[in-house]
């Protein structure tokens, strides 16, 4: 296959170069590139570097204050970013609720959330899993009863990543609970409205950017239901091909490939490097195949969005993207011999420096914490599952 890159997208290429390495702080560039969660004021301070030269909302159209890139350009941007260590912009905000809001929310709603998204002032959490509906998202229960000019919310969600550090939850409620999906509405809540709790989820890395959120007779004004009342599920689904459209994640497998090759040139197999035993080297070799081969689907599907196309796209990029990411990962653990067994906190919390004093190599604590976060990638997003039911569906024309 062949993409004829426009020489324009190369000098766009240059041009994002040279920003980042001029204006990514390098403590920040270190913190983003350790592989532990990245820091809420990392990514305010970025946005808003980004917001000054005009490209803080990369994947929205000019009207709206964003770049108006093709989708080709945002890859680039993206794929520079990633290999300059800069801070991941706010996905909750740029590409999940910003552009449904901007496509069915009041102007009142956009004057308030769109330049506050641009600029890094308002950060969100998304309130959609329960504890009985995951995949089975229809079958939420938290409900949203109308009293005069306010909704009163009575709920519970879960895995809510990243709200203890927003500021507005985006979440699904019943506002009519005998219909299924006619009766879910799309809600903004202040996270800090009386009534809402959150419960952090310390995750199997003992990292903390999990939560449980309780809404006890929470408050919320009417102008904050986004859209029309019971049609939340229409703007949930596009807001879920909107976040799975991007989650080939190819520059963190990029970033992690050539961390893993990193690794196996330093560590040692008997008397050889690691990276020379015909084994590993094998296995090595099939990854950047993969690699490779995952790169070129996500320019087709760029290519193809944009002439439009019916195919799954979004669940086929989540799979294929989200299984190397674990295969990468598992290889990195395998190359860290005994060093990937340590226990390693997390640097950014107030007990994490330990994991700066820990023996073995510099690389190895941000490596292996990312290797158990990573286990859920194959979850988030949509399990990998329903993604296949998806995309044999299309296929097979169900
Ligand atoms: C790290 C992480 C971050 C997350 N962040 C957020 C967030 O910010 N906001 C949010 O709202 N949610 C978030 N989630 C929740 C995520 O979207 C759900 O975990 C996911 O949709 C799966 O739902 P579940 O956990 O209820 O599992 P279930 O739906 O109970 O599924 C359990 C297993 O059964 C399989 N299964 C279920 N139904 C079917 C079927 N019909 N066919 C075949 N197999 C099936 C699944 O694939 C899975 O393997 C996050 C999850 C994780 C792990």
């Amino acid at each position: 296959m062949h993409f004829d890159i426009d020489p324009a997208d190369l000098a766009f290429r240059k041009e994002v170069r040279a920003f980042l390495r001029e204006h990514v702080p390098a403590d920040m560039a270190e913190r983003t590139r350790s592989g532990f969660h990245f820091l809420r004021e990392d990514q305010r301070a970025w946005t808003k570097i980004l917001n000054q030269r005009g490209w803080s909302g990369q994947n929205w159209p000019l009207e709206w204050g964003g770049t108006g890139w093709s989708p080709v350009r945002q890859f680039i941007f993206e794929d520079e970013c990633f290999a300059a260590g800069a801070p991941p912009i706010d996905t909750s905000g740029f590409k999940m609720i910003g552009p449904i809001i901007m496509a069915v929310g009041s102007d009142e709603m956009k004057q308030q959330f769109g330049p506050a998204i641009l600029n890094g002032d308002v950060f969100w959490g998304q309130g959609f899993s329960e504890p009985n509906a995951g995949s089975d998202l229809a079958s939420l229960s938290t409900r949203a009863v109308r009293d005069g000019d306010e909704y009163v919310i009575n709920g519970h969600k879960i895995w809510t990543s990243y709200v203890e550090s927003a500021d507005f939850i985006f979440l699904l409620a019943k506002t009519d609970p005998e219909a299924r999906h006619r009766g879910i509405s799309l809600l903004l809540v202040e996270k800090d409205a009386p009534g809402v709790t959150i419960r952090p989820i310390i995750d199997i890395g003992e990292s903390h950017s999990l939560n449980e959120v309780f809404f006890d007779n929470v408050r919320t004004p009417c102008r904050y239901l986004v859209g029309e009342e019971g049609k939340g599920w229409t703007y949930a689904k596009s807001l879920l091909d909107l976040e799975r459209a991007f989650s080939a994640e190819w520059p963190r497998n990029k970033r992690n490939l050539e961390q893993l090759r990193n690794i196996a040139s330093r560590e040692r197999d008997g008397a050889g490097r690691l990276i020379d035993s015909p084994g590993f080297a094998a296995r090595l070799a099939q990854l950047e195949v993969d690699l490779q081969a995952l790169e070129w689907l996500t320019l087709r599907a760029l290519y193809e969005r944009k002439g439009g196309t019916d195919l799954p796209v979004g669940s086929l990029l989540k799979v294929r993207g989200s299984e190397l990411l674990q295969k990468i990962g598992e290889m990195q653990m395998e190359a860290l011999g005994d060093y990937g067994a340590y226990f390693y906190p997390d640097m950014h919390r107030e007990d994490g420096a330990a994991a700066l004093a820990v023996p073995g190599p510099e690389y190895a604590p941000g490596i292996a914490v990312d290797y158990m976060y990573r286990r859920a990638t194959t979850v988030y997003g949509g399990a990998n599952e329903i993604q296949r039911s998806i995309i044999a569906k299309s296929f097979l024309e169900l």
